[in-house]
């Protein structure tokens, strides 16, 4: 029996990634959880996305899961022995489409409230590709700039999805705004910033509800840093108005840590990966740790590609990321990747970005006692 829990049963075996499996896992104390794993309708590496349901003060859904997904989540509670007007209240652990783009198809079937982050109700009205001003930072506008030269025809689908998933999330309204620290029942949640900056993680009696902030087998991307516009600003609580509190990998790190610090015995739910290639991926918070490490390696890779000659963005990215096709959409991601990490090692006084537009390096590595001090 993996660690956390009391049992854990397959009530459906799905295929071996996961879609369509359901699960009934029972904690410690007995309360037992469900677990469907909601195929997506896009390719997407991450797999199905876990939509898990349990009752605290009535029945909880968490992640109702991708857009165009509905029909298999209310095939999925059904055979968990629910109908969808039995869930009294959807939690969304943040605003990406694979977590909360069935949220409108699924509080209209049943009637039931909505909870988030003061984060996401603040963002909710936005696109949010629009909400980080990208040109905020030189570095950003030479993202933008090469990003632009490279656009393919799978960008431009995902755009018009986008924009299909973003116009659905308009007309939500969020019945309950939580924060860090609130709690109902036996449920407490903790603010987590970074891979999004409405993330929230939920903790009920020996285990946590990740959400995309900690996964297993992959590491969840980080946002690099926001400026947000003023139509945006006027729209963000006066306590998260530093955005750097919310967007960036520092801000994600710092997240990280504060999940790590539940302590080992705390099992995990992730919304993605707790079963791929045929084998469960039950983990603890120990791997808030090791995605921390993660960061740490890439983040001194980065400085070793910069070497000592200054080197452009572009040329980094391709170095750090030399066995991936980048073009389109995937040189987005990892340009952005590489861009968080390059923010962290120009806050740290690690590396500059010269009036060239080029990456370069200052001598010191003041990034290693920051990873330090999280790990230890
Ligand atoms: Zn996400
Ligand atoms: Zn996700």
């Amino acid at each position: 029996m993996p660690s956390g829990f009391a049992s854990v049963d397959i009530l459906r075996s799905g295929d071996p990634h996961g879609n369509r499996m359901v699960l009934r896992m029972t904690t410690p104390t007995e309360q037992p959880i469900h677990a469907i794993g909601v195929p997506q309708d896009w390719p997407s590496r991450t797999g199905p996305t876990w939509c898990y349901v349990f009752e605290n003060e009535g029945v909880t859904l968490v992640d109702p899961g991708a857009q165009g997904s509905f029909a298999e989540l209310r095939d999925g509670l059904r055979v968990a022995g629910y109908s969808v007007r039995d869930i009294d209240r959807v939690i969304v652990t943040h605003g990406h489409s694979d977590h909360d783009g069935s949220t409108a198809e699924l509080v209209d079937s049943a009637d039931a409230q909505l909870w988030a982050h003061q984060m996401y109700a603040a963002l909710i009205a936005y696109n949010p590709w629009e909400v980080q001003n990208r040109d905020a930072s030189p570095v950003h506008a030479e993202m933008n700039r090469v990003v632009s030269g490279n656009m393919d025809r799978r960008s431009h689908s995902f755009a018009a999805r986008n924009s299909r998933y973003v116009a659905a999330r308009k007309g939500l309204t969020v019945h309950r705004e939580v924060d860090d620290g609130d709690r109902v029942g036996d449920l407490a949640f903790i603010y987590a910033p970074g891979h999004s900056p409405d993330e929230l993680c939920l903790t009920l009696d020996g285990v946590v509800f990740t959400g995309d902030h900690v996964l297993p087998e992959i590491t969840p991307h980080p946002t690099t840093k926001a400026g947000y516009s003023d139509h945006v600003a006027q729209d963000i609580p006066a306590k998260f108005s530093d955005s750097s509190r919310s967007y960036g990998l520092e801000a994600y790190m710092r997240s990280l840590k504060t999940v790590l610090d539940l302590g080992e015995e705390r099992a995990v739910l992730p919304a993605h990966r707790l079963f791929n290639r045929g084998r469960f991926n039950f983990v603890s918070v120990n791997r808030a740790g090791e995605v921390i490490n993660h960061h740490g390696r890439r983040l001194d890779q980065i400085l070793q590609r910069i070497d000592d000659r200054p080197a452009g963005l572009e040329e980094v990215t391709r170095g750090v990321f030399e066995r991936r096709k980048l073009s389109g959409g995937n040189l987005f991601m990892a340009l952005s990747e590489v861009v968080a990490h390059v923010e962290v090692l120009q806050d740290f006084g690690d590396v500059e970005f010269t009036d060239e537009a080029m990456l370069r390096r200052t001598g010191t590595k003041k990034f290693r006692s920051f990873v330090q001090e999280l790990v230890n």
